[in-house]
């Protein structure tokens, strides 16, 4: 989709944090040419030459103010952070839409997601927030999500670009024409009176990736089919046959973040097991599945019960294994919409604590569950 030579910018006070660009370029080469700054001008001067250069997509650190860099005054010129030099860009980029481009923020602080989350803030700011640390240990995948961000921002300019009113909503997320009512919300339709391409891919990440609700993870299939993950030979077979029967999703963001769509995916099962597989076991979904498909999947095992003869239903958010509505706890979410499947965290990961590291905050309601599970001997 993108032809020509992408340029990418990675800004940090920090000259020596330029080993975590290196990694990042190393990883796409070929698609993208990356350059490095320091914060070297006050931060309307610093905005407009980002700006002018054109670049196609903009890392900050998110402390830009650590280490003092001074003007030929002996001035401090770097008194700001990443959300601030974010300001200044959305602003202008608000004015001129073709202009708008990724923006992401990487750091080494664990708990740098807080400052920024929009269910916290109500900023919408950043495209995403990266950990250096995880820049180490995956920077083949992050380097294609940001490749994923800078096709993303390409496709949706384009309709500013072309003087279109609104954003197709249908073409963006590569829907058939005739499928249109699944994305017949209020919230969704409000899309198409965003006005700046930041906005928008914020938006549709949000509605339509971040969470299970239209579209799903692979882990969250696997609650639905009822699969172990622990052996995944047969997973390139498995998104074969998905990929065939046109269930995974092709429009903007599944470059970096591969995603299923819900309603093809639950139409598929009833034809391929019956409409009852909701009422299966993973053990006995698993056997259907395997016999009716050709593949050797094992069958998913309950955290709390240590069986498989159990209703898996949805993933749990700490642990991603499968688990049933009735072993699960309810997290809260600050904004929910009706088509996003409700999220939960699985007893195992509760009565443990794992989910604590997570950033995973139970709901009020969560109470009452956990004193019917521990009444239950779990
Ligand atoms: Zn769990």
């Amino acid at each position: 989709m993108i032809d020509t030579q992408l340029r990418a910018v990675f800004v940090d006070d920090r000259s020596v944090d330029k080993q975590y660009m290196d990694r990042l370029a190393r990883a796409n080469e070929s698609k993208i040419k990356w350059s490095f700054l320091t914060p070297e001008k006050n931060v309307e001067d610093f905005s407009d030459m980002l700006l002018a250069e054109k670049y196609d997509l903009i890392v900050l650190d998110y402390r830009l103010d650590e280490f003092p860099i001074h003007n030929s005054n002996h001035q401090i010129v770097n008194r700001y952070r990443a959300a601030t030099l974010t300001q200044y860009l959305r602003e202008k980029s608000i004015k001129n839409p073709e202009t708008d481009l990724p923006i992401v923020v990487v750091s080494h602080e664990p708990n740098v997601h807080e400052y920024y989350d929009p269910d916290l803030t109500a900023h919408d700011l950043f495209d995403y927030v990266y950990l250096k640390k995880d820049i180490n240990s995956s920077s083949n995948g992050i380097a294609q999500q940001l490749f994923s961000l800078i096709e993303c921002y390409s496709k949706v300019r384009q309709f500013f670009e072309s003087g279109q009113r609104s954003i197709d909503l249908v073409n963006i997320l590569q829907l058939e024409p005739e499928e249109d009512a699944i994305i017949d919300f209020q919230e969704i339709q409000e899309i198409k009176k965003l006005f700046a391409p930041h906005q928008i891919v914020r938006c549709i990440y949000r509605i339509f990736v971040k969470q299970a609700g239209l579209l799903l993870s692979y882990e969250d299939m696997l609650a639905r089919l009822g699969f172990s993950y622990q052996n995944s030979f047969d997973r390139e077979k498995l998104e074969k046959i998905l990929e065939n029967k046109k269930i995974k999703y092709t429009g903007i963001f599944s470059s970096g973040w591969p995603r299923w769509w819900r309603h093809r995916f639950d139409a598929w099962m009833e034809e391929t097991i019956g409409n009852d597989w909701g009422a299966l076991t993973a053990l006995d979904r698993t056997k259907k599945l395997n016999n009716a498909l050709g593949l050797s999947f094992i069958p998913a095992l309950s955290r709390i019960t240590n069986d498989s003869n159990f209703l898996c239903a949805v993933r749990c958010i700490s642990c991603d294994q499968p688990t049933a509505l009735m072993h699960a706890v309810p997290s809260y979410e600050s904004r929910r919409y009706l088509f996003l499947e409700k999220q939960r965290v699985c007893w195992a990961c509760v009565s443990t604590g794992e989910y604590e590291n997570r950033q995973i905050v139970l709901d009020v309601s969560a109470n009452r569950t956990i004193e019917r599970l521990k009444k239950s001997g779990f």
